[in-house]
């Protein structure tokens, strides 16, 4: 697994494993916030024992992100 400086992980559908799941953001935090904002693809990583699954979040998954975000960090730290 990568290493983050801030690990964000967020509960979120797996469409390969067709179950909910722990993922990451591929981005740090501070491009995480930045794709949020832009309404930018933001894409997360599901690690499994073999092949990870790497998809873009859809819209409904990133505004969930972005509230967890902002309770966490505030939206407005850079
Ligand atoms: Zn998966």
């Amino acid at each position: 697994m990568p290493k983050f400086k801030e690990h964000i992980s967020l509960q979120v559908q797996c469409d390969s494993c067709n179950k909910s799941v722990t993922a990451y953001p591929l981005v740090n935090r501070g491009d995480l916030v930045a794709a949020l904002r832009g309404g930018l693809d933001v894409r997360v990583m599901h690690v499994t024992p073999g092949k990870d699954h790497i998809w873009s979040l859809s819209l409904a998954d990133k505004q969930t992100l972005s509230k967890t975000i902002y309770q966490r960090f505030g939206l407005s730290s850079s």
